[in-house]
């Protein structure tokens, strides 16, 4: 058995755990994270604020400084 061989054996065992506990920690987060929520998010064309406001509000009033801004589109 050649040394770059063994190289190649020792990088292969590694990158293949590697990917077993990726899908693993994927597993784990999709079972015990919360869904996301509906919510639309809203982006307030005056000072900026991010907040959120329920998903069949079309225009929302901004907490901070109480103009209407409509849905921030990602
Ligand atoms: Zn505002």
């Amino acid at each position: 058995m050649f040394p770059d061989q063994v190289i190649f054996l020792c990088f292969a065992v590694v990158i293949s755990l590697l990917g077993v506990l990726v899908l693993l920690y994927e597993f784990r987060r999709k079972r015990f994270e919360p869904e996301p929520t509906e919510d639309r998010v809203f982006r307030c064309e005056a000072c900026a604020y991010v907040y959120t406001d329920d998903h069949d509000v079309d225009r929302s009033r901004c907490p901070e400084c109480g103009l209407f801004n409509s849905p921030f589109v990602f």
